[in-house]
C-alpha cells in the first residue's frame, strides 16, 4: 500500500460534526497509527523541501500545533504559533477575521519572526480558507515575506486556495 493511501485510510471521516451538514475530517486518526503517521510526515517533508528557503514555520491554533514543530524541527529553523485573541503573552499582532457568525481575531508574538525571514504556514486544514487568509495577512502585516501555505487536507471544491496569495501545497484531496 503507497504511503498516500494509508495516511487517507486513516483520516476518520464524521458525517453531522460539529453540527449538521458538515463532514469533519479527523486528521488524528493518522496520528494514533504511528506507520501512518510516518509515512505523512515523509510526505509533509517531501514537499515542504520543494519550497524555496522556508526560514520560520507558523503554525495556526490548534491542530496546526501538531504538524509545525515536526516540520520546523526536521529543517532546523523556528517555529512560531498563531493563536485566538488571547492566548499568547506580551505584545501581539492581530487580525481579525470573518467566521460564519460573527468575527474572530488572531493573535502573533511581535518580534517572533524578524525581518527578512521567509515564512511557510501550515494548517491541518483548508476548507473556506478564511483561516489561512487571516494569517497570511497576519505575516504581511508585520512585514515578512510569505513563502507557502501548507494544508495537510484540503476541501478543493471549496476553493479556498482561491483567496491566499502565496503557493499553497496540501497533502490530501477531498
Ligand atoms: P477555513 O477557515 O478554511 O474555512 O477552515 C479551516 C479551519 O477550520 C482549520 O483551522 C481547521 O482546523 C478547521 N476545520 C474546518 N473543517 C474541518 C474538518 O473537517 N476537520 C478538521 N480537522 N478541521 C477542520
Amino acid at each position: 500500500q503507497g504511503k498516500l493511501d494509508l495516511v487517507r485510510d486513516s483520516i476518520g471521516s464524521y458525517p453531522d460534526f460539529p453540527k449538521p451538514g458538515i463532514l469533519f475530517r479527523d486528521i488524528f486518526g493518522v496520528l494514533q497509527n504511528p506507520k501512518a503517521s510516518e509515512c505523512l510526515f515523509e510526505l509533509i517533508l517531501e514537499e515542504v523541501k520543494k519550497l524555496p528557503s522556508v526560514e520560520v514555520v507558523v503554525g495556526l491554533d490548534s491542530r496546526g500545533f501538531l504538524f509545525g514543530p515536526v516540520i520546523a524541527l526536521n529543517l532546523g529553523i523556528p517555529f512560531v504559533p498563531v493563536r485566538k485573541r488571547g492566548k499568547l503573552p506580551g505584545k501581539v499582532q492581530q487580525v481579525a477575521f470573518v467566521l460564519e457568525y460573527g468575527q474572530d481575531v488572531l493573535e502573533l508574538q511581535e518580534d517572533s519572526i524578524k525581518p527578512g525571514q521567509k515564512v511557510l504556514i501550515v494548517d491541518d486544514l483548508l476548507a473556506t480558507g478564511g483561516t489561512m487568509e487571516a494569517s497570511c495577512k497576519l505575516i504581511t502585516q508585520i512585514g515578512r515575506e510569505l513563502v507557502g501555505c501548507l494544508a495537510i487536507i484540503e476541501l478543493i471544491d471549496i476553493q479556498g486556495r482561491k483567496k491566499l496569495n502565496a503557493p499553497v501545497t496540501s497533502i490530501i484531496q477531498y
